[in-house]
């Protein structure tokens, strides 16, 4: 459960820097801070994170299927995603590699040899929790 609860602020954590990126560079706003639309956008994204009762299998919300975002804002979310996930690598490498390793593991299901040469280039401090019952 208490990783359940981590999950869930690492994401929010992630969104709201994704968003903060996108607003800065998109709107012009000082870093730290949020337009008003922005502000939105992470306060109903923390809210949906909050909520969502599949944490605990699924990565991140723009990669879960049941796509609980009202549809505008999940295009809005998605475009911030575009603009933002790429340049995380620059500006938040920890973040968008743990980001990357979650990302394609949901997708794929299971942990590649590729995912596990990563994880001994980067070994600390990125802490990469694998799911139990997976002999490596
Ligand atoms: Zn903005």
């Amino acid at each position: 459960m208490k990783d359940t609860e981590s999950k869930r602020e690492r994401e929010k954590k992630t969104v709201e820097m994704m968003i903060g990126l996108y607003c800065k560079k998109n709107h012009g706003s000082l870093k730290g801070d949020l337009c008003e639309e922005c502000g939105r956008l992470r306060d109903y994204a923390f809210e949906r994170t909050d909520q969502c009762p599949f944490m605990e299998s699924k990565t991140f919300c723009t990669n879960c299927q049941v796509h609980c975002y009202r549809k505008d804002l999940r295009e809005r979310i998605r475009t911030v995603m575009r603009y933002s996930g790429p340049r995380m690598v620059l500006y938040h490498p920890v973040v968008a590699f743990r980001h990357l390793m979650e990302t394609k593991r949901e997708r794929k299901g299971l942990e590649s040899g590729k995912e596990r040469m990563l994880q001994n280039v980067f070994t600390t401090p990125v802490k990469i929790d694998r799911p139990s019952g997976i002999d490596l």
